[in-house]
C-alpha cells in the first residue's frame, strides 16, 4: 500500500527553564524517537493517557510545533525541510481538527469567515472544476467572483457537515458543541485535504452527540478518500474508526498493530492494562482488570531502561536498565523485555515501527 506520511525517529523536547537566570536546566522529553506510517485511505488510531505526548506528536507531524530532530515525510516530501511558500502549500493537504470546538474557534468572527479563512490564502481551490477539459486554463476570476465562489464552497462545505448554511453569520458561541465541532471540521476539509489529524476531536462533547460526529468523520472518511491520524485516550472509540493503532507511554510508542490484532492479542502489559479497563458486555469474556501502581512518572525524567517499569506488574531485573528494543512480528510492533522472553526466537528485531 501507498505510504502517505513517514514519520522516522521523530524526538520533540521541550526546554525547562528555572531558577533567576532562567537557565535551561533539563528537557521535557514530550516525543521521544518515534517512527511510524501511514498508509493512504488508513485510519491510524493513537492512544495513550493523557502527557503522553500523542497531541504534541499530531501537532509536530504538521509543524505546528517545531520538532528537535527526526524526519517528517508527507507523499514523499521531507516537510522538516520545508520553508515558505512550500510549506503553506503542503499544510494545505495535512489539516487537524481540534479538541476544544470552543477555543479553538474565533468568537469574534462568524462561522462563515472562520470556514472561508483558508480559502482566501490557497485562491487557486476557487477554480470551477472543468470535468470535460482537463487541459482548460485556469481562468482569472475578479474580486467579486473569488468571493462569490469562496462563498459557494462554504456554504457546500457547512451542507456536508450537516450544518445549515444560514449559519455562516451566526458566531461560535450561538451554536452548540456538536455544531461547533462540525464548524471545525469544515474548517479543515473546505481545503480539500488528503490528510487530518483528529486531536481528541469527541472529549469535549456529550456522550449522545459523540456518536454523531464519529458517524460524520466516517462518511467524510470514505466520500473524500481521507487519511486521518485519530488522537484519543477512549480506547472504544479508537477501535470502531481505526484500521490500526499504536499506543504510546511517555513519549514512546511501545505497541503498534492491526486494530484487531491489538485489541484481541494485547502483548505490552501497558496495552493490556489499558484494555482491561474498558467496560466489556460479555461476562464470559474472563477479563480481568489490571490496576496499574502509581501515575506516569514526569516526561522531564523518564524512568531508566524500560519507561513503563515502576508501573509494571510483569516487569524484571533487565527493565529497570535496558530500554527494550523493537520486536516486530509480523507488522504488530511491541517493545517489551517480557514479550521477547514468551515468544523466545519469534519475530526480529528493528530499528523503525512502519
Ligand atoms: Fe514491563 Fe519490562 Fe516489558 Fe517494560 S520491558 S513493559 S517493565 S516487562
Amino acid at each position: 500500500d501507498q505510504i502517505l506520511l513517514h514519520v522516522r525517529h521523530l524526538k520533540k523536547y521541550f526546554p525547562k527553564r528555572e531558577g533567576l537566570l532562567s537557565r535551561i536546566t533539563r528537557y521535557t522529553r514530550a516525543v521521544d524517537d518515534v517512527s511510524f506510517a501511514i498508509r493512504k485511505g488508513e485510519t491510524l488510531g493513537l492512544v495513550g493517557e493523557s502527557g503522553c505526548g500523542k497531541t504534541t506528536l499530531g501537532r509536530t507531524i504538521l509543524r505546528l510545533i517545531e520538532p528537535t530532530s527526526g524526519d517528517i515525510f508527507f507523499a514523499g516530501r521531507n516537510i522538516v525541510t520545508c520553508r515558505g511558500p512550500e510549506l503553506r502549500n503542503l499544510r494545505r493537504f495535512m489539516q487537524i481538527v481540534f479538541q476544544d470546538p470552543f477555543s479553538s474557534l474565533n468568537p469574534r468572527m462568524t462561522i462563515g469567515s472562520i470556514v472561508e479563512e483558508g480559502l482566501i490564502v490557497h485562491p487557486d481551490l476557487l477554480q470551477e472544476k472543468k470535468k470535460d477539459d482537463p487541459s482548460a486554463v485556469p481562468q482569472r476570476l475578479s474580486q467579486a467572483e473569488q468571493q462569490r465562489r469562496r462563498r459557494e464552497l462554504v456554504a457546500a462545505i457547512l451542507r456536508e457537515v450537516g450544518l445549515d448554511p444560514d449559519m455562516m453569520t451566526r458566531y461560535p458561541h450561538e451554536l452548540s458543541g456538536g455544531q461547533r465541532q462540525r464548524v471545525s471540521i469544515a474548517r479543515a476539509l473546505v481545503l480539500r485535504p488528503d490528510f487530518v489529524v483528529l486531536d481528541e476531536p469527541l472529549s469535549a462533547l456529550d456522550v449522545s452527540i459523540q456518536s454523531q460526529i464519529i458517524n460524520l468523520l466516517v462518511e467524510l472518511r470514505e466520500k473524500r478518500h481521507l487519511t486521518y491520524l485519530f488522537i484519543s485516550h477512549d480506547l472504544s472509540v479508537v477501535e470502531y474508526l481505526s484500521d490500526r493503532v499504536a499506543v504510546m507511554y511517555l513519549g514512546e510508542i511501545v505497541e503498534l498493530a492491526d486494530s484487531r490484532r491489538l485489541y484481541a492479542e494485547p502483548l505490552h502489559p501497558y496495552t493490556q492494562a489499558l484494555l482491561s479497563a474498558i467496560p466489556t458486555m460479555d461476562p464470559k469474556s474472563g477479563r480481568q482488570r489490571i490496576i496499574l501502581e502509581g501515575d506516569p512518572p514526569s516526561p522531564d525524567n523518564p524512568p531508566a531502561g524500560c519507561r513503563f517499569h515502576p508501573r509494571c506488574p510483569r516487569r524484571m531485573d533487565i527493565c529497570r536498565t535496558e530500554p527494550p528494543r523493537i520486536l516486530n512480528l509480523g507488522g504488530h510492533y511491541v517493545r517489551c523485555h517480557a514479550v521477547e522472553k514468551d515468544l523466545a526466537g519469534r519475530g526480529e528485531f528493528v530499528e523503525e515501527m512502519d
